[in-house]
Formats: structure tokens, C-alpha cells, sequence
């Protein structure tokens, strides 16, 4: 998308902290940090939000939330991390490319635990943000990881109304609703 700041970013067009990088996504340092590391995770192809993105892409971006949280947390001494997505204008997406955030959590916060408190500016995070990338990347950002997805990814050729299909043969759960399915009563046939 010409317009998209997050694309200008993924592109290389406007530069950034980067922390990792691979063939389909990047992470960097949000230039707003919520905590020391607060970094975001984007697919590089413009998708707006998670329900925008190929579904054979939603399983490796949290599969690379999940190695950048361990590998944060443990470079600069965190003790937790909140994870978050903001997706739509309404749910205060600011940034319409979507980004998973990570933000590391230490003893010292005085952020206070819950969802609402996870993106309240912290002051004292934004003053070295250089000296934050070099912990957490050690001068050379992090190498790609492998992701395994399911069977769209193994044979890209497989439309996702067919993998639907595979799975209820195989009897697995069926995640997709439509519109004569009642989603009211939380029920989901195994
Ligand atoms: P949202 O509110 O959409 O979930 O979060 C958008 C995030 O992107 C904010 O935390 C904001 O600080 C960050 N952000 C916005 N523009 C830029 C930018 O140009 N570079 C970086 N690194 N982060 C940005
Ligand atoms: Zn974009």
C-alpha cells in the first residue's frame, strides 16, 4: 500500500530499529515505547488487520511473537511481557498494517497489570532506545526462525475452503462460522 507507513517501513523506505527479520515478516522497536523493548511484529504485505491476513500467515507471525517474547525478555531482564493488537480504528488502531505488540514487563514498572494499563506511555522508555536495540540484538538482528504452518503453507495451491474441508474429514474442530451457524451458545462439535 503506497500510503502505509508500516509498508514504507517493511519496504525500507523509512528506516527503523530493527530487531528481526525474514522473508514475510519484521520486527522493530516501536518509537512510542511502552516499556524498554516494546517492539511490533508485522507481516511486510499490507494487511490492515489479523482477519485480513492469508490465513496460512497467522500461525508463523505468532509463532515469531512467541521466539521475539522469549528472546527479549531474557536479553534485557524482563519478567513478564504483555502481548496486544489493536485491529480496526474502533479497537484504537492507529496504525492500519496490522502489528502485534510485544511489551516486556519488569519488577520496577510501576504499570499496572491488565490489558486497559498495557499501553500507557512510559517516559523513562524512550531515552535509550539504541542501547535497548543492541541488547536485544547484540549488534546483528535476530536470524530468521522456521515456522511451521498447516497444510495451505505445504501446498500453497490449497484454497482455504478446501483445507475447511480437510479438516472436518479428519474431524477436526471447524473454526469457521457462517451465517447459519449459531455462534451464540459458545458450542463447537469436536
Ligand atoms: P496501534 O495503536 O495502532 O496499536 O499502535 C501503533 C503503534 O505504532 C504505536 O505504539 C506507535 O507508537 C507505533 N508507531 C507509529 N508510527 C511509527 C513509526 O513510524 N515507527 C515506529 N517504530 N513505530 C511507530
Ligand atoms: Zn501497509
Amino acid at each position: 500500500m503506497t500510503d502505509c507507513i508500516f509498508c514504507k517501513i517493511a519496504s525500507g523506505e523509512i528506516p527503523t530499529k530493527k530487531i528481526y527479520e525474514d522473508q514475510k515478516f519484521l520486527a522493530f522497536l516501536d518509537v512510542n515505547p511502552r516499556a524498554v523493548g516494546h517492539c511490533l511484529i508485522i507481516p511486510k504485505k499490507h494487511a490492515a488487520t489479523l482477519t485480513d491476513l492469508p490465513k496460512e500467515d497467522a500461525g508463523p507471525i505468532f509463532q515469531i511473537v512467541q521466539h521475539l517474547a522469549k528472546i527479549i525478555t531474557e536479553r534485557l531482564g524482563a519478567k513478564g511481557y504483555n502481548i496486544g493488537s489493536n485491529n480496526g480504528e474502533s479497537a484504537g488502531q492507529a496504525v492500519p498494517h496490522l502489528h502485534l505488540h510485544i511489551i516486556p514487563r519488569y519488577d520496577t514498572d510501576k504499570h499496572k497489570a491488565g490489558f486497559e494499563a498495557a499501553f500507557q506511555v512510559n517516559e523513562d522508555a524512550k531515552k535509550d532506545i539504541d542501547k535497548t536495540l543492541s541488547t536485544i540484538t547484540r549488534g546483528k538482528i535476530i536470524p530468521p526462525v522456521k515456522t511451521t504452518s498447516s497444510s495451505p503453507a505445504a501446498n500453497p495451491s490449497s484454497s482455504a475452503k478446501e483445507q475447511d474441508e480437510t479438516e472436518d474429514k479428519k474431524g477436526e474442530p471447524k473454526w469457521c462460522f457462517n451465517d447459519e451457524d449459531d455462534i451464540g451458545d459458545d458450542t463447537i462439535e469436536h
